[in-house]
């Protein structure tokens, strides 16, 4: 498998720390407001990163943070009159909410800044003895930049580069512009939690590197998070782990490109800003994230309504092949061609072959998809020539093949077996005399009358029927392996 290391610039061979291991952190939310559809982005690339990982046979841990104290949350609480805890525990079940509807897996852990302030002290201590960071007079605690040799080589920047445009803000007690906060001295009315510098809260960047470090261990195999937070955040957060505990921090970074709208970029201004919870209140989470997957993640991913009403249709397709397959299978006549049924799985074991090899190439999961879009053509090219004489085991391969690959990826396929509604007993009755009480009887009763209707030419009979089912909501689908009644 071969992962682009963002930190190397280059595609490198993964081979985790641990044989058949994978400990991986992805910076979680700070919990001030709905996340927008450009952090859904990232959240659902790594999570299909994952579960290619879990597929792959790896046994994975991940762990993603809820940041639940910040300057963010605090100017928010101020606003609503509100307690910063009350603001973070709002936005923090609506992140577990939204994550769990769009098919996001929980994480293995999800530490949350305001329950780590104690290894966050003592991680700043560390530090602070080893010459790395040092406590001004007004209770602020910075991290030295320049007693770190390696600072820059997480996003690529040099010292001299970063030295253009630093200031030291009013307010603040650095020694140099570049240095950054590691806790920051309480000012009136904001959350505070006692240390050996005087009241204060932590630093935003120290968090993620005090729970990788507890809950995961340094060095991890990746570490996750949008490209905006390779400078500072990563920088930083590399910068800490590496000094305070010699032991490197993360092997591979990885970061997902950014999302626009139309074409632009997303922004409350322009009136393009969506949230996760606005897109899926009338869309599927497995439209959404088919529309994403179509993207290598770490390309500028563009977002529009037509796109993702494209990806419901696409999804309508996929499933309508799958149900065809299925109902094929269980509605097979006659000797199936050996020929044909030889096609169909060599084309699923391609597009099979296919998936994994993109997958494993940097989960390239636009190409997997490709792979998929292709076979399921292939599916129905099959069910048309093969008529009713289905060969059972070819396409029951293919239709799991299908199911299972986009399991894979979190893309749950629309609900296609939904019973024909009880009120179908009704009009058999009046139609065609059936009086029994089973719901598939009496549709394939419904079926060989209007089958009988047509073949005797009697359209305003079939038609009779068909208007019926029409206002019943159901549909006559007719197959090159036969009828049925659907759900319109
Ligand atoms: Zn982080």
């Amino acid at each position: 498998m071969k992962i682009y290391n963002s930190k190397t610039h280059k595609k490198e061979e993964f081979r985790p720390i641990e044989e058949g291991k994978v400990r991986m952190y992805v910076c979680g939310p700070t919990v001030y407001d709905n996340i927008h559809i450009g952090n859904a982005r990232t959240f659902i690339s790594f999570d299909v990163i994952r579960r290619w990982l879990v597929a792959a046979g790896y046994e994975v841990t991940f762990a993603q943070n809820l940041t639940d104290v910040d300057d963010k949350i605090i100017n928010r609480a101020n606003e609503q009159g509100r307690t910063a805890a009350e603001v973070a525990e709002e936005f923090s079940r609506k992140f577990i909410d939204i994550m769990r509807a769009a098919n996001v897996m929980d994480p293995d852990v999800r530490p949350r800044a305001t329950k780590e302030i104690g290894p966050m002290i003592g991680m700043i201590k560390t530090l602070i003895e080893g010459g790395y960071a040092y406590a001004a007079d007004n209770g602020d605690v910075y991290f030295s930049v320049r007693s770190d040799p390696s600072y820059g080589e997480v996003s690529g920047r040099k010292i001299d580069d970063l030295m253009v445009g630093a200031r030291i803000a009013a307010g603040e007690a650095k020694r140099d512009p570049l240095d950054f906060a590691l806790w920051k001295a309480a000012k009136p009315g904001e959350p505070s939690w006692p240390s050996p510098w005087g009241q204060g809260r932590p630093g935003w960047h120290t968090e993620c590197a005090a729970m990788v470090h507890r809950y995961l261990g340094t060095p991890i195999d990746i570490h996750g998070g949008g490209s905006d937070l390779a400078f500072p955040h990563h920088e930083n957060e590399c910068a800490q782990a590496t000094c305070a505990w010699h032991e490197g921090f993360a092997n591979t970074w990885m970061h997902t490109g950014m999302l626009l709208v139309d074409g632009e970029k997303m922004s409350k201004s322009l009136g393009n800003f969506f949230t996760l919870e606005e897109v899926l209140r009338d869309h599927s989470a497995a439209a959404l994230r088919l529309l994403m997957l179509q993207t290598h993640y770490r390309s500028p991913l563009d977002f529009s309504w037509e796109r993702l009403e494209g990806a419901e249709n696409s999804l309508a397709r996929i499933a309508g092949t799958v149900k065809n397959l299925k109902w094929a299978v269980t509605h097979a006549e006659g000797a199936a061609d050996a020929e044909l049924a030889a096609g169909l799985v060599s084309a699923t074991e391609r597009a099979s072959a296919e998936f994994e090899a993109c997958m494993n190439d940097d989960f390239n999961t636009a190409g997997a998809l490709a792979a998929y879009f292709q076979l399921v053509t292939e599916a129905n090219t099959y069910l048309d020539q093969a008529g009713s004489a289905v060969d059972e085991e070819a396409a029951t391969v293919c239709a799991v093949s299908i199911a299972g690959a986009l399991a894979i990826l979190g893309v749950k396929l629309p609900e296609i077996e939904e019973p024909l509604p009880v009120g179908l007993l009704g009009v058999a009755a009046g139609l065609v005399g059936y009086t029994g009480d089973d719901v598939d009887e009496a549709a394939e009763k419904i079926l060989a009358a209007r089958a009988e209707a047509r073949a005797a030419k009697d359209w305003a009979r079939a038609d009779a029927i068909r208007d019926q089912l029409r206002d019943m909501g159901l549909a006559i689908e007719d197959t090159a392996a036969g009828s049925r009644i659907k759900h319109a």
